[in-house]
């Protein structure tokens, strides 16, 4: 099979220049990398931009509900194991509404494929702020409401004991091919943090900022660490590779909540004391 063999009849709608068209590319790669059949092949996906991909692809696909990609995708692959099971969707689709799932397929750990592409923007419904958005960035488009500080998904998915958490950018597709290649041969629930740009409510400069942002991890980097993992994870740059790889027989791990809430998750996972919650005792 070919990558342009993973592609539906439908012609995407994205706007000319959007992070998302890269993302089908080097996910249709991989899966020709790794030989699925497209009639073993499902995708499901939430609402918003970045969910219109399962359309786009050749395979069981469902554009479904608003957040709840993931319960679908759960349920369809404990009742079909032989499909190779893709969720797709944005960071408001994953980490606003659809959040409470999100923990749960973790600690469940049925293989899934979970793809999120981050754009730090709702792009649908004309780009409000999302829970991943930075504080500069609101600011610079006049966004209402207060001042807060965006989730971090890659601490957030470790910290619920994920294990396999990578991150890549929609613009270095070599690099988006091998991430999915290595996710879709996990055996047990795989997250994929795609940086993805909104070229219609992304300023270019800011768009040019993540990038910049972007570090490779070190061929020196060992995926078995948990603690350097979350160590990276913690970093105000963005690393792009395999943070995690719990090998399979190895029970998850999982981070402090005081260490969730310093690095960004917040409030912190399990808090339970006042101490938690500065200014608020
Ligand atoms: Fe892509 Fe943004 Fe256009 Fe949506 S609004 S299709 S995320 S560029």
């Amino acid at each position: 099979m070919k990558p342009k063999d993973y592609r539906s009849e439908l012609e995407p709608v994205w706007c000319s220049g959007c992070g998302d068209y890269g993302v089908l590319k080097g996910l249709t790669q991989a899966l020709a990398d790794r030989e699925v059949s497209p009639d073993k092949l499902a995708v499901i996906s939430g609402i918003g931009c970045s969910s219109r991909l399962a359309g786009y692809t050749r395979s069981y696909s469902f554009n479904s509900i608003h957040g709840r990609a993931l319960p679908i995708a759960t349920g369809l692959k404990l009742a079909r194991p032989e499909l190779t099971t893709v969720v797709v969707g944005g960071d408001g689709d994953g980490f606003s509404i659809g959040l409470g799932h999100l923990p749960h397929a973790v600690r469940r750990n049925v293989p899934l494929t979970y793809a999120v592409l981050d754009n730090g923007v709702y792009g649908l419904t004309k780009g409000q702020a999302s829970p991943t958005t930075e504080i500069e960035f609101k600011r610079d488009r006049g966004l209402a409401g207060p001042d807060e500080r965006p989730l971090n998904p890659v601490l957030l998915v470790l910290s619920s004991g994920a294990g396999f958490v990578a991150r890549t950018h929609a613009g270095n597709l070599p690099h988006l091919r091998a991430m999915f290649r290595e996710a879709l041969a996990y055996p047990g629930f795989a997250f994929v943090h795609v940086l993805a740009g909104c070229v219609t409510y992304q300023t270019p400069d800011y768009a040019e900022t993540i990038y910049q942002r972007c570090d490779l991890l070190p061929e020196s980097h060992d995926p078995t660490d948990f603690s350097r993992a979350v160590e990276v994870a913690r970093g105000a740059r963005f690393a792009l590779g395999i943070l995690y790889r719990r090998p399979p027989d190895r029970p998850p791990a999982v981070v402090a909540a005081e260490l969730a809430g310093e690095a960004g998750v917040w409030p912190p996972i399990g808090a339970t004391s006042a101490s938690a919650f500065p200014g608020e005792d």
